[in-house]
Parts: structure tokens; sequence; C-alpha cells
């Protein structure tokens, strides 16, 4: 594991110069769909049930997650632990990883 990604994990805002490039490079590749802080969509069929943004099922608030860089809400199926954000966010950043440097 790489030492930007640990900071990562650990923090949502990273706090070295180098990962904070990158942090702000992979922000110029996703596009933001939610501001953070937005709340999730309520589910129209329930009133306690709001929608994962990227899978559109509905669950309970506790089980959605929002992703710091596209700003969508994620269930846990959508969900990367590894990146701490959205599966789609994931994606990019894995590609960004194999083509870095290190
Ligand atoms: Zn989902
Ligand atoms: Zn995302």
């Amino acid at each position: 594991m790489t030492p930007w990604k640990k900071n990562w994990l650990r923090k949502e805002a990273p706090k070295s110069k180098e990962s904070a490039d990158r942090f702000r490079e992979l922000k110029k590749e996703i596009t933001v769909m939610r501001k953070q802080g937005e709340p999730p969509l309520k589910d129209p069929h329930s009133f306690a049930q709001y929608m994962c943004d990227l899978c559109s099922t509905p669950h309970p608030i506790s089980d959605l997650r929002q992703c710091v860089f596209c700003g969508r809400w994620a269930c846990d199926a959508c969900w990367k632990d590894e990146y701490y954000t959205c599966k789609s966010c994931a994606g990019i950043i894995k590609i960004r990883t194999m083509m870095g440097k290190e």
C-alpha cells in the first residue's frame, strides 16, 4: 500500500503535499454529482429510506455513505472500503494508481 493511500484511509482530507496534489488531480477527473453534506434522495415509496445514487435502490440512511469525490451516496454494495469512496470513483483511482510512477 502506498503512503498516500494509507493517509487517505484514515483521514478524508490528505495532509501531505503530494497526496493533496493527487487528491486535486482526481477531483478534476471525477464529476461531482452532489455537494458534500447534501442529503441523499428520499425514496418516494417509503418515508424512512433513501436512494443509493449508484444502484438506485432504497436503503436506510445508516446504510448509505457519501463519497468524498463525487458526492454520491452509496450503499454497502456500491462502496469500496479499500479507497473509502464509491465503487465508481474507486475504479478511477485504481486506474490512476496503476498508471502512477509508484
Ligand atoms: Zn447501491
Ligand atoms: Zn464517488
